[in-house]
């Protein structure tokens, strides 16, 4: 068994599966009520709930299952990127039970693992293979060829698509987090959409994604309307369908490149309906096969740092005790925004 832990941000979840990936327990635990008042994550605040609530979701995790950790063959833990206290907590929570039973700890990508929640198993993907990370502090496309492993193709080269959604829900005064308030906020509406750019997005490489121009013309665009019950819709329309042809005009372009059979898309804002109906529709076009993250597994949750752990622990990609190189990293060493809006 592997026992998963992540606490990257504001969620604390923990997770067991079995040497075959089938889950044994699952809990998230959200600390959106302590952040939303302050709209965004305040760093400190995350830390000390993960200290909070992690030692009783681990030890639900072996009562529940009727388990313990001697049952275990490593711990999956999220190394980064993420906020520094709340990588801490988990991995040193995970260092404390690993050394107790001299237990491996497997390192786990927090952005690599949000595509591991969209399929149940990595065998049933035969042919090329490209991933969506689409979430509050990220924008990457993947190419997959060596599952456990895979290559960066392109990320973007300012805002993560989450923080567009997330900073244009507060010119709005809509609640954190953004993305959800912005898609029902957005459903309301039945005028025709305003355009947010005249021009197509350009970026030096094709496939980068670039979200600052769309958010100044949203906050322009704000500024001069008078914000009621029949703009506030229209505005949050208007964003999301500017947020959601940039994605696909990317994917677009990634598949002319990389003809790819499968698709993988996870991450908080793959939870986007619009977003959904529209790849949906683009995928069965292209005859490719499109593996969304099910709601449930957009968000943030330790279950896909269990099964993406298992298998880099299978590929022999994990550390023995005692564990002498093992700490957290904050950003990838390519990603140089300040990740979500961090308080
Ligand atoms: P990262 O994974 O990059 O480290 P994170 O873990 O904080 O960042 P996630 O939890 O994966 O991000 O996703 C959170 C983001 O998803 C937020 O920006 C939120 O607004 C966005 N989001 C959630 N639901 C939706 C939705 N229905 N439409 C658009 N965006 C959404
Ligand atoms: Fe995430």
């Amino acid at each position: 068994m592997i026992l998963g832990i992540e606490t990257s941000c504001d969620d604390t979840s923990v997770a067991l599966v079995d040497m075959t990936g089938a889950i044994l327990f699952h809990q998230i635990h959200s600390q959106e009520s302590l952040h939303g008042t302050y709209g965004g994550v305040v760093p400190e605040v995350a830390s000390r709930a993960h200290v909070e609530v992690l030692p009783s979701l681990v030890r639900s995790a072996f009562l529940d299952t009727g388990l313990s950790p001697s049952h275990l063959q490593g711990i999956a833990v999220t190394r980064g990127p993420g906020l520094l206290g709340s990588l801490l907590t988990g991995i040193s929570f995970a260092k404390g039970i690993g050394s107790a039973f001299r237990l491996p700890l497997i390192g786990v990508d927090h952005v690599q693992a949000h595509l591991r929640a969209c399929v149940d198993s990595m065998e049933s993907l035969q042919g090329k293979t490209i991933g969506l990370v689409i979430s509050g502090g990220h924008t990457h496309l993947f190419r997959i060829e060596n599952w456990p492993t895979m290559e960066l193709v392109s990320q973007t080269v300012d805002d993560a698509a989450g923080e567009a959604f997330d900073k244009g829900a507060k010119l709005l005064g809509l609640p954190y987090p953004g993305g959800p308030s912005i898609q029902k906020e957005a459903e309301k509406n039945t005028l025709p959409l305003l355009p947010l750019t005249k021009k197509r997005i350009r970026t030096e490489n094709p496939l980068d994604f670039s979200f600052s121009g769309l958010k100044t013309a949203f906050s322009l665009l704000v500024r001069k309307t008078e914000l009621n019950e029949r703009t506030r819709p229209l505005l949050a329309a208007s964003l999301q369908h500017a947020i959601v042809e940039h994605v696909l005009d990317r994917i677009e372009q990634t598949v002319i490149q990389e003809s790819p059979s499968h698709l993988l898309v996870g991450g908080g804002v793959s939870a986007n309906a619009l977003l959904r109906k529209k790849l949906q529709v683009f995928s069965e076009q292209q005859g490719m096969t499109l593996h969304l993250s099910p709601l449930s597994l957009a968000r943030d949750n330790a279950l896909m740092i269990a099964r993406h752990g298992r298998e880099l622990f299978l590929s022999g990609m994990y550390t023995p005790y005692p564990y002498t190189s093992f700490s957290p990293y904050t950003r990838e060493a390519s990603d140089v925004r300040v990740k979500k809006t961090v308080l």
